[in-house]
């Protein structure tokens, strides 16, 4: 709980005169009780909806599902089980949660996922690397292979 002293007075008491969601806080016009001086504040919430901002700008809620098919379909026939997926979503989830971050890019997302799958496995972290970086030729497939290979020597 954060307080909010009087910008006039100092004093720690006041009451919401008017209340309204910005993007990601709530802006709220407040009254000191003591002297009466209007202050506008700007307050956290907590559960905001973590927003992704996808390649083309545009703005949806992030979905775990969603993310977690895009890396069960990197992984199809590999050893790599539902469960991990669901773990590797939700630390990243948490990861940004404890960063206070709420929005974040698909980008961001992508070298996140991509950091936790190079430890479970290569193949479906070069599978889920030529999606999200959209490999269109061989070269980029050969220097993720050479970043790869550097990294494990
Ligand atoms: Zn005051």
């Amino acid at each position: 709980m954060i307080i909010l002293k009087c910008p006039e007075c100092g004093y720690i008491d006041s009451k919401v005169v008017d209340s309204r969601p910005t993007d990601s806080r709530i802006r709220r016009r407040r009254e000191c009780i003591n002297c009466g001086y209007r202050f506008t504040t700007y307050e956290m919430v907590e559960n905001i909806p973590l927003m992704v901002i996808k390649k083309d700008n545009s703005i949806e809620p992030f979905n775990r599902e969603k993310l977690i098919d895009r890396i069960l379909r990197a992984a199809v026939k590999r050893p790599v089980n539902v469960g991990i997926i669901e773990d590797m979503v939700e630390s990243i989830v948490q990861e940004l949660k404890n960063k206070l971050i709420r929005e974040v890019s698909s980008d961001k997302i992508g070298e996140m996922v991509l950091h936790r799958l190079k430890d479970v496995d290569v193949v479906a972290y070069i599978r889920f690397a030529s999606v999200y970086r959209e490999f269109s030729d061989i070269d980029s497939f050969l220097k993720i292979i050479t970043e790869l290979s550097t990294d494990i020597k």
